[in-house]
């Protein structure tokens, strides 16, 4: 399988040991990407990169698990409570003087968003290059959610992703 490196700029130091040993350059921008269009998956980078800010990962993934009907079903059904969880206690915390409860409840907020986006995850949009992450992206695009909703990034994205299934 096609691998390209991908570096974290979050751990990179800059020591800049991968701008040496890269056989074709790919390291060497001027935004820190690395250009996957020159990468040739040798590794180099990530090996000599003293900071693990390099990984080495495949291009192109197989398609999606199946998940049974009434798995996504159910898992549907939590991430809505979990989005409204996740609404009430955002209400809330706009309404609270008192720093304790603020604090609560944009804590309870979080956790119900990083659960549902769990559950999103586990209920069959894991990868973004599955079908259910495609129609996921066109119906946001008919339907955008929010006044603010990136539109054009979207459609982007559903240019630039490679769909698998
Ligand atoms: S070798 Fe690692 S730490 Fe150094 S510039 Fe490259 S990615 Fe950053
Ligand atoms: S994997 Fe090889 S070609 Fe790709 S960026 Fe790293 S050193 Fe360069």
């Amino acid at each position: 399988m096609k691998k390209a490196a991908f570096r974290n700029l979050r751990l990179c130091t800059k020591d800049c040991l991968c701008l040496y040993v890269c056989p074709t350059g790919a390291t060497d921008t001027e935004d820190s990407i690395i250009d996957v269009s020159k990468c040739i998956g040798c590794g180099d980078c990530a090996a000599a990169c003293p900071s693990g800010a390099i990984s080495m990962l495949s291009t192109e993934l197989p398609p999606q698990q199946k998940k049974a009907e009434n798995v996504i079903s159910y898992a549907r059904k939590l991430t809505k409570n979990k989005a409204d969880e996740e609404q009430i206690a955002s209400a809330i915390s706009g309404m609270v003087i008192n720093d304790g409860m603020y604090r609560l409840m944009t804590a309870l907020a979080k956790s119900a968003r990083l659960v549902n986006e769990d559950i999103m995850r586990e209920s069959g949009y894991m990868l973004p290059q599955s079908k259910n992450t495609k129609e996921l992206l066109e119906d946001l695009l008919n339907d955008p959610p929010a006044a603010g909703f990136p539109v054009d990034a979207a459609k982007e994205l559903l240019r630039l992703i490679k769909f698998n299934e």
